[in-house]
């Protein structure tokens, strides 16, 4: 597999002939991150006190060594699958979710997310670092026991290069961050508030792309998540608070979610890349997305590019407040 890039999108793609790796779960066979399970033995990259575990993932798509060798081919640009793919086991217990966890055992996994997000962005060849969670069938969870994802890519992925952009230049035009701009609306408006904390809140964006989206926000400015986190004694006690009551609303709706974590890129990588996000510190504001899956078919899948809810966020927001 080599990563191949749209010079029209400009979406860096995973292309080969190469079967991909497709997961079919692991429901009903034996776990493999289970005590005797077969990567048991596998040693950990970190291990948190609370017992919070993370590993290589065992079949990744990013593969760790080596340079990402950039190379021009006339117009196309491609590079090797250079990255890093690692699993979060966010307890020693298998069915252990987020959702029916302690606040102390979401903020351990919280502060786990903080501290390979800043080893990983040390990695001069890695651009951004996303951390997933991916439940349920249709959300294309991988395995049963309770985990999630970290990958680090060598490129910014497309969409996060569009929100960049945007926020920088919403910056430019009004000197303020467009995601304070939002938590200050919501905050006046507060029909599409889930929750308010002393400093975070749970949303439903104005303009949803799926059926009861919902963001979680520090409600002061702050661009880097694990910066953030780092910097604030219990900010992550409060934040695990949110996050439970928030997975646990959605699963009331569905099983099948995402929820991903957005941060600033790596801005100290070499090669010139940095130099246009200098007033990421100002313009960009970290946040978590969570992402459900009501229907096996939307029409966002058939009309491309152009969502389709069929849920307004007032309705998802006033029924998720009332369930947690
Ligand atoms: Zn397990
Ligand atoms: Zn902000
Ligand atoms: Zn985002």
């Amino acid at each position: 597999m080599e990563l191949r890039k749209d010079p029209v999108t400009q979406s860096w793609m995973l292309v080969g002939d190469e079967a991909p790796v497709v997961s079919t779960g692991d429901s009903g066979a034996a776990c493999e991150w289970c005590t005797g399970g077969r990567l048991e033995s596998r040693r950990p990259i970190l291990v948190s006190p609370g017992g919070v575990r993370v590993y290589p993932h065992p079949r990744p798509t990013f593969q760790i060594e080596g340079s990402p060798s950039h190379a021009g081919e006339g117009l196309y640009d491609r590079m090797r699958t250079v990255g890093a793919h690692e699993v979060v086991l966010e307890s020693a217990a298998h069915e252990r979710q987020l959702s029916v966890a302690s606040d102390h055992e979401v903020s351990d996994v919280l502060n786990v997310f903080a501290a390979r997000i800043v080893d990983l962005k040390k990695d001069q060849r890695f651009r951004y670092v996303t951390v997933f969670k991916n439940s349920g069938r249709l959300g294309g969870e991988e395995f049963s026991h309770a985990h999630s994802q970290i990958t680090a890519t060598p490129f910014i992925p497309r969409r996060m290069v569009y929100v960049l952009k945007s926020a920088r230049a919403h910056f430019q035009a009004k000197e303020r961050c467009v995601f304070c701009d939002i938590v200050q609306e919501e905050e006046s408006r507060g029909v599409r508030v889930v929750e308010t904390t002393p400093n975070y809140i749970a949303l439903c964006p104005f303009a949803p792309r799926v059926p009861y989206e919902l963001w979680i926000l520090p409600r002061y400015h702050a661009a880097s998540y694990e910066e953030d986190l780092g910097s604030r004694a219990g900010a992550s006690l409060e934040l695990a608070g949110v996050v439970r009551r928030s997975l646990a609303r959605v699963k009331h709706i569905t099983d099948d979610c995402h929820m991903v974590l957005h941060t600033t890129p790596n801005t100290s990588t070499q090669r010139g890349v940095t130099v246009q996000w200098t007033t990421i510190a100002d313009d960009y504001h970290w946040h978590i997305e969570v992402l459900p899956i009501v229907e096996k078919r939307t029409r966002a899948y058939s009309i491309k590019e152009v969502y389709y809810c069929p849920v307004s966020p007032e309705k998802a927001a006033e029924e998720l407040r009332r369930s947690s």
